[in-house]
């Protein structure tokens, strides 16, 4: 719980407070003083009477009382102070500096959990312990550098490391990037990322409070909750950047089924984020890239003019907005030649519009103004400018400053001349706007934040499932892979077609399936689980001998008990499948299917439940989706049929929490039939 005693405290106590500057106690409370802090502030040091011209307390019963305390001593003695100060000094926030709790130790975990124990206890709220601390523009509370120049119109900023907090402002502040608040909570004993995001969902002020969030992330605790207090805001017009590190940890993990080799945490992650419309940056620079341009207005179209008087990072640029999806689409027309007419002779203006190294600002200005009053097809700019070093370049800066304020469509500024520019780009920062020193870094940036927008919530039910049927089938069932018969019930159940089938364990039986079925069929041992490895699927049996002689053959497999019969499918492999992972949920995932999914991995994933809409988008993300379409003669199916199977697949989901893998690989599809030959479910209760 985040108290009005850590964001507005009117006291402020150092335990530990130090006259040494290079030791946290110290830095913290330079930091504080530096920062004007406008209420009171105490220290408590059992050794000095005056600490940086602060008064210190030898004897903490002497001192008066105080809102927030920043500790900054052993981890030993911080439990005991800590209920020292919230029973006789009314404390109600604290702010943990020290290391050596749980990170360190089994002791240290004592030692934290007695410190968020006191501090529940008395409804307070706990930052740390093991971090730097927060910024805010009451208090900076933290014992690092660099402390940004607050804006509450920067970003908010909630970091799970300290250090990376510290890099992460580093490499923003340059680039004219400001901060409005920043947390870093260490250890997340009582609050992490969560909790803060948590509560700057429920204090939004739209006035007042900045829209956008960046967030370090090295565990996600609470995707519940993430997911909630993100998307909510994102729906109040904020818009989230975030870092989550420790991608690879679970590619290891042992998994039976397709899909369960296909997902691990970290598709929950992408998953989570995509449902959110959270951009997934994956370090320091694309945070900085994507928060940079989460500061100009929001690009709501593909088309990108590039305005430049240099060929080369112009052509760069258009490269990578192709490659990202985004679009450098041509200008000509009567008003392209009105343009051309303004600028020197050898100027292009198709895009990009290039005004050559000659190019002065009032061309700029000039070519900015045609692209915003008469391209309509174009929805952003992005402008190059750095110098050869021949002139300064203050003038064309001053230009684009003022079209950056003026103009409705987003215009963002590449400066690549950091050295030779120097002042114009400080001037520019100065001025209160971010740049970019990279086309292609912001290219790249730029593609991801758009294709990051959540889908809208459609409006449309969830496909109805027969559920008392399936409730009553997972519920008399044992964990493990369910039984041919029990799968097919539940794909009924769901309404997931599927191809017909018949399960024989003698000759009689055999023959009357093949009777009833008509070659060609398809024989499956019945038992093991990756029925191919051994050799237990036979495909397009023409005639009874080869039934019988296949039949014979694969009831002897290990641990097989029966064959399975099924018509002959044609089609395309797909696949669809689910997979529940820890606290996140169900994910649904789904692609090409067959032998190769595991090679290519070419497998989009998406949290459940997930809507058609947002389920017909991520296919159409496929690389493969050209294939699923249909292309040279090759059959094709209908993409709105394989989406309602994913979202039955979904519904099945919601009905069935206990399902912890499912395949269905294939789905053999052409057109509008598309039906599963092969199933697979696993319970875990
Ligand atoms: P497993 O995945 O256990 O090896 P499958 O039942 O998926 O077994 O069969 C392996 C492959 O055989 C499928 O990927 C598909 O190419 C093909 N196949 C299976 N059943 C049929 C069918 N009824 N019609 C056509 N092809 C089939
Ligand atoms: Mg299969």
């Amino acid at each position: 719980m985040i108290t009005k005693q850590l964001t507005h405290p009117e006291s402020i106590v150092v335990v530990g407070g130090s006259n040494d500057v290079q030791k946290p106690g110290g830095k913290v409370l330079k930091n504080l003083i530096d920062s004007g802090f406008s209420g009171d502030l105490y220290v408590m040091n059992p050794k000095e009477d005056e600490v940086q011209g602060i008064k210190s307390y030898r004897d903490p019963s002497a001192m008066p009382d105080a809102d927030l305390a920043i500790i900054a001593i052993a981890a030993k003695y911080t439990p005991d102070t800590v209920e020292f100060l919230t029973t006789h000094k009314n404390t109600r926030a604290f702010i943990v500096l020290s290391a050596g709790f749980s990170e360190e130790s089994q002791e240290g975990k004592i030692y934290e959990d007695r410190v968020v124990e006191a501090v529940n206890k008395v409804g307070g709220s706990l930052i740390g312990p093991n971090c730097i601390g927060i910024i805010t523009p009451q208090h900076h509370s933290v014992f690092t550098l660099p402390i940004p120049k607050l804006d509450p119109k920067g970003c908010d900023f909630i970091s799970g490391s300290g250090a990376t907090a510290c890099f992460i402002m580093e490499a923003g502040i340059p680039k004219g990037l400001r901060f409005a608040n920043v947390y870093s909570v260490g250890n997340s004993a009582q609050m992490g990322v969560e909790e803060v995001l948590k509560h700057m969902d429920e204090t939004f002020d739209p006035e007042k409070d900045s829209r956008i969030k960046l967030l370090y992330l090295e565990t996600i605790e609470k995707p519940g909750m993430l997911l909630k207090h993100a998307s909510s805001l994102i729906r109040k017009g904020c818009r989230i950047a975030a870092v989550k590190a420790g991608s690879s940890e679970a590619g290891s993990r042992a998994a039976s089924s397709h899909t369960g080799a296909l997902a691990s945490p970290d598709t929950a992650v992408d998953a989570l984020f995509k449902k959110a419309g959270i951009v997934r940056c994956t370090g320091r620079e694309e945070l900085i890239s994507v928060a940079s341009i989460f500061t100009y207005p929001e690009l709501t179209g593909r088309n990108i003019a590039i305005i430049t008087h240099a060929g080369g990072p112009a052509v760069m640029l258009t490269d990578t907005l192709s490659e990202g999806g985004l679009s450098v689409p041509p200008i000509e027309g009567e008003n392209a030649e009105k343009l051309k007419e303004e600028l020197f002779p050898g100027s292009s203006v198709s895009n990009p519009i290039d005004f050559l190294a000659t190019g002065t600002a009032v061309q700029l200005g000039t070519i900015i103004d045609f692209v915003e009053n008469k391209f309509d097809n174009i929805d952003a700019m992005v402008v190059i400018f750095g110098t050869p070093g021949l002139f300064d370049i203050y003038d064309v800066y001053d230009v684009l400053l003022e079209k950056i304020k003026t103009c409705n469509k987003p215009i963002y500024p590449v400066l690549p001349s950091i050295l030779t520019a120097k002042s114009e780009v400080d001037y520019f920062v100065d001025k209160g706007r971010v740049y970019f020193s990279d086309e292609v870094t912001l290219g790249k940036a730029l593609s991801k934040a758009f294709f990051s927008q959540a889908a809208e919530d459609s409006e449309l039910l969830p496909p109805a499932v027969n559920t008392a049927l399936i409730r009553k089938i997972i519920d008399s069932c044992d964990d493990g892979y369910l039984h041919p018969d029990l799968v097919a019930s539940l794909l009924d159940a769901a309404g997931i077609p599927r191809v017909k089938e018949k399960v024989v364990s003698t000759e009689d039986e055999l023959l009357k399936a093949t009777d009833e079925l008509g070659f060609p069929v398809v024989m499956k041992v019945v038992g093991p689980v990756h029925k191919s490895d051994v050799g237990g699927v036979s495909l397009d049996i023409n005639d009874d001998k080869r039934a019988e002689d296949e039949f014979n053959r694969m009831i002897k497999i290990r641990d097989a008990h029966a064959v399975l019969l099924q018509p002959m499918a044609k089609g395309i492999e797909l696949f669809a499948g689910l997979k529940r992972e820890d606290k996140f949920g169900h994910m649904l995932l789904f692609g090409l299917g067959g032998i190769f999914i595991e090679v290519f991995k070419d497998v989009r994933t998406l949290m459940v439940p997930a809507a058609r809409k947002e389920i017909v988008s991520e296919i159409a993300r496929l690389k493969s989706y050209k294939m699923i379409e249909g292309i040279r003669g090759l059959k094709g199916v209908d993409v709105t049929e394989f989406a309602t199977i994913i979202s039955k697949l979904s519904s099945l989901a919601m009905a069935a929490p206990e399902i912890s893998e499912m395949d269905l690989n294939p789905l053999l599809g052409e057109g509008k039939k598309i039906l599963a030959v092969d199933a697979r479910i696993r319970i875990e209760n």
